[in-house]
């Protein structure tokens, strides 16, 4: 059995409420027959869209900042995962705790990603919303043939703070829930950790927890089945297995998107790279059980 740190993307949480009931309700059923199946489960989460509709919502009429509309994301999504989660071990009569933990995570002040903001949060807009929005200074890119969303900092993720009791609730075998959103972004000042003005990524945040909890499985649970090179246009070609030196190449090459698939083979090299039995997986959500045995999805696999 193994132990397992699932990143959950978009389609497994939905964008917004209604659609995050009945997404959870699925992606908690499916996380359930994996734990029934006695894995040990550690679940992140995105929050691109809610994060940016938490932050828009909240900035105009509180001046919130963007790390408190992080923490909102985590609350208001873990809610709903923990109780979906609940019981959908209930009905799989696995007795379980979910643990949930509010999961700073530590970036370098000084990151370059201050000044050049690449994370798309929100939904998508069309040309003109975006052009207008460019005017009043506010960062706009297109997202992967999908249209236009805002783009804010996404500094890399050096430290968990909350790492030992996540730690702690994997090793009684607990379901953790943790680093919602890639974790509220903080930096160490003599009074202690403050939140700044950022969004990290989710799938990077996960590579770093993989690691630092030392698991054996990256789980990266999003919209697509497979990695692809020459991604939608006439010679795509879907991949079972990357090794190291192809990813790099790949990435090289420019075949994965910024802000979409791009940071998930980085977190995959992130996690495999120059360690022991370790494994990164792509795939759907849908696709879990049959990708964990490895019927399906693309796999990244150390090489030591
Ligand atoms: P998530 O919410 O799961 O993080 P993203 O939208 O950020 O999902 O990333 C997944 C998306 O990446 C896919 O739905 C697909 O549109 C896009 N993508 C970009 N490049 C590739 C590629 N080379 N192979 C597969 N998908 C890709
Ligand atoms: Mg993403």
């Amino acid at each position: 059995m193994a132990k397992i740190v699932i990143a959950l993307g978009g389609n497994a949480l939905g964008n917004d409420l209604k659609e995050q009931d009945s997404a959870l309700t699925h992606s908690a059923q499916i996380i359930a027959s994996l734990v029934k199946d006695g894995h040990d489960v550690i679940i992140t989460h995105g929050n691109g869209p809610q994060v940016g509709k938490i932050h828009q919502v909240m900035n105009t009429q509180l001046e919130i900042p963007l790390h408190v509309s992080v923490a909102m994301s985590q609350g208001y999504i873990g809610f709903d995962l923990v109780r979906k989660l609940e019981h959908a071990l209930h009905l799989e009569g696995v007795h379980v705790p979910v643990d949930y933990v509010l999961t700073m995570v530590e970036v370098d002040p000084h990151d370059k990603a201050f000044s050049h903001p690449t994370k798309p949060i929100g939904g998508f807009m069309n040309e003109a919303l975006a052009l207008e929005l460019v005017k009043q200074g506010v960062p706009v890119v297109e997202d992967s043939g999908r249209g236009y969303r805002r783009v804010v900092a996404s500094p890399k993720p050096k430290h968990i703070t909350n790492l030992k009791s996540i730690q702690d609730a994997m090793q009684k075998h607990h379901v953790v829930v943790c680093a919602g959103g890639g974790g509220i972004p903080v930096v160490h000042t003599p009074h202690g950790y403050e939140g700044v003005e950022a969004v990290i990524d989710k799938d990077s945040a996960s590579a770093l927890l993989a690691k630092e909890l030392d698991v054996d499985v990256l789980f990266i649970l999003t919209a697509v089945e497979k990695v692809a090179v020459y991604y939608g246009t006439p010679k795509q070609r879907w991949l079972s297995t990357m090794s190291i030196s192809e990813t790099h190449q790949f990435i090289k090459e420019g075949h994965f998107a910024p802000g979409s698939m791009l940071p998930k083979v980085e977190a995959a090299l992130t996690f495999v790279s120059g360690a022991k039995n370790k494994t990164t997986i792509i795939t759907l959500l849908d696709k879990a059980s049959e990708a964990l045995k490895g019927e399906t999805g693309t796999r990244i696999v150390s090489e030591v």
